[in-house]
């Protein structure tokens, strides 16, 4: 099969002819219909994670934001079949230990093993192996494009559980989104569509300009304005609800300090090496104003129930995230891009 292979970090991704990936008995092979480029992949590529143990050893291929069609299932497998259109999420479980049994597989103890593009080879090639098909796979409907659904299994429906599940985001609520890349801007869309009045917070006038297309009421460019300020302004006292969509110290704190009293802060973002996990916050305004944090990993298969019916009735247009389709010869572009927020929205490969 083709693959984007890297074979040395930080270097331009090789595409070339690799072995086809072996099915494990649990697990399916799936014929890859689109793969999101999402910045944990810039994360891994630059070697940025290495603090955290999170590091690949080349050649790897990437990949973990994907759908596509069942190509062959193991031998162990009972619920899926050669051609079902399925999404694999991207925080899978084994379905056996006290995380998986409770019905919160996306924290599975054993989850950081078993994430294609991660742990081992992923999607940004023809083909992609996948484990424990019976817990993890969630049928993907006929109506809904491999493009629009590919974000559905990472940035997407981390958003989705942060704001439907997490903070549980109500009509009429302010909700801010601090950085308005891929995953942000899918925050924009998700609160909008659950009636909350957006603003959006970045640096990029291309990034604001999206936010405002799918929702976002007020934006404000953090060049030029003090976003906390702005937005204590906007909703005369604070938000109900903030979001922290990239994971630097400004964007975390920030956040923190658009909520009013009682808030609710979300954390989306993961830090980078600069950061490395620890982020200064303001703990007697979190202690005095009584505000929640939610932490945010994915979502748990079984809640897309609610997130495809609600793509299906039009009321969420993942593909309206989608900003650009691309090949894999063009993957290195977009990484490098990555690296000066220089792209917009999600950024999705289809040809292979
Ligand atoms: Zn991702
Ligand atoms: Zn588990």
């Amino acid at each position: 099969m083709r693959a984007a292979v890297i074979e040395e970090l930080n270097k331009p991704l090789v595409v070339q002819n690799v072995p086809d990936p072996e099915c494990p008995p649990d697990g399916a092979v799936l014929r890859v219909g689109a793969n999101g480029i999402c910045r944990t992949d810039w994360h891994l590529w630059t070697d940025d994670w290495a603090w955290r143990g999170l590091a690949i050893k080349p050649p790897f291929v990437l990949g973990h934001e994907f759908s596509g069609t069942v190509e062959a299932v193991g031998r162990d497998v009972k619920g899926w079949k050669e051609g079902d259109r399925v999404i694999f999420p991207m925080n899978p479980g084994e379905g056996t230990c006290e995380w998986c049994r409770s019905g919160n597989q996306h924290v599975c103890d054993s989850g950081a093993l078993l994430v294609p593009g991660v742990s081992y080879w992923g999607a940004f090639a023809e083909y992609v192996a996948v484990r424990y098909a019976d817990v993890n796979l969630v049928r993907l409907p006929d109506s809904i494009s491999f493009v629009d659904s590919a974000s559905l299994a990472c940035r997407y429906m981390a958003a989705f559980h942060g704001i439907v599940d997490q903070a549980a985001v109500r009509g009429g609520e302010w909700v801010v989104v601090h950085g308005v890349g891929g995953m942000g801007l899918s925050a924009v869309q998700i609160a909008t569509a659950v009636g909350a009045k957006v603003i959006a917070v970045d640096v990029s006038e291309k990034a604001l300009a999206a936010a405002r297309d799918v929702g976002a009421l007020h934006t404000i460019d953090s060049r030029t304005d003090d976003p906390v300020e702005a937005v204590r302004t906007l909703t005369h006292g604070g938000a109900q609800v903030s979001i922290d969509a990239l994971g630097i110290t400004e964007t975390c704190r920030n956040s923190v300090l658009s909520l009013r009293k009682l808030g609710r802060h979300v954390q989306l973002g993961h830090t980078t090496r600069k950061e490395a996990g620890y982020v200064p916050l303001p703990i007697d305004v979190i202690l005095l104003n009584e505000l929640r944090l939610y932490g945010i990993f994915g979502m748990q298969g079984q809640r897309f129930g609610t997130m495809l019916a609600m793509c299906e009735a039009g009321t969420l247009e993942p593909g309206r995230v989608v900003h650009q389709q691309i090949g894999l010869e063009e993957i290195t572009g977009v990484l490098q891009a990555m690296g000066t927020y220089d792209t917009t929205g999600v950024v999705v490969i289809n040809r292979f």
